[in-house]
């Protein structure tokens, strides 16, 4: 079973969504940056309003700042259990890095899962895309609509859009994606650990075909 994984992908090609169905099944840990960012910045912490100043415009936290509540974050007893890495590393020295800091810390990287998605697709989702505020489940306002409009099937909690979630952020993200992010995918094939699937499978078959891939 590989239990160090990181997920790869553009916005909107479904990392989060895949992440959470992986966790429950698996058992293991869900390390997202963006939601790390996320809650930083609901509680008002230093950490929070620096990160919302880059996030808001759809650019980059500093790397700096990224690598080290990665590194933290790694190193708690969980993560023996096996590890998601959901939105990091997006740039060549997060990726180096975390190689660093996976060795000094004796929990190797088992496998790079990139999720392939066309543009058109990715902007649609992301457009559409609500979120619940208490416990982060993804809905879309065309495809995965709650059962009452606002309110999370899972907890009651009210559903909204990412500040990012526009179109003028999301052309920035995706120039990040495609300048700093799609070439870590050159980086993994070298390593040997880069596997890609096809995303617009639908979320169901892409997890079981990722699942039985991650069995092996
Ligand atoms: P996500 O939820 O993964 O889409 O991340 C939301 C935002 O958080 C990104 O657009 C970035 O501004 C910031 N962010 C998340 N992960 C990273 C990272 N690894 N490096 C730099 N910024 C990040």
């Amino acid at each position: 079973m590989k239990k160090n994984i990181i997920l790869m992908g553009p916005p909107g090609a479904g990392k989060g969504t895949l992440a959470k169905q992986l966790m429950s099944a698996f058992n293991l840990v869900h390390i997202s940056t963006g939601d790390m960012f996320r809650e930083a910045i609901k509680a008002g912490t230093p950490l929070g309003t620096l990160a919302k100043s880059f996030i808001d415009k759809g650019d980059l936290v500093p790397d700096e700042v990224t690598i080290g509540i990665v590194r933290e974050r790694l190193a708690k007893d969980d993560c023996e259990r096996g590890f998601l890495l959901d939105g990091f590393p997006r740039t060549l020295p997060q990726a180096e890095a975390l190689k660093k800091l996976s060795i000094e810390i004796n929990r190797p990287i088992d496998v790079v899962i990139n999720l392939d998605c066309d543009n058109n697709e990715l902007i649609r989702r992301i457009s559409g895309r609500r979120v619940c505020k208490t416990c982060g489940a993804p809905y879309h306002i065309v495809t995965l609509k709650p059962k009452v409009e606002g309110v999370c099937d899972i907890c009651g909690g009210p559903l909204y859009q990412r500040a990012d979630d526009n179109e003028e952020a999301l052309k920035v993200r995706l120039g990040h994606y495609v300048q700093e992010t799609k070439p870590l995918l050159d980086f993994y094939a070298n390593e040997g650990l880069l596997e890609t699937f096809d995303s617009l499978v639908g979320k169901d078959l892409l997890f079981d075909q990722v699942s039985e891939f991650l069995k092996k």
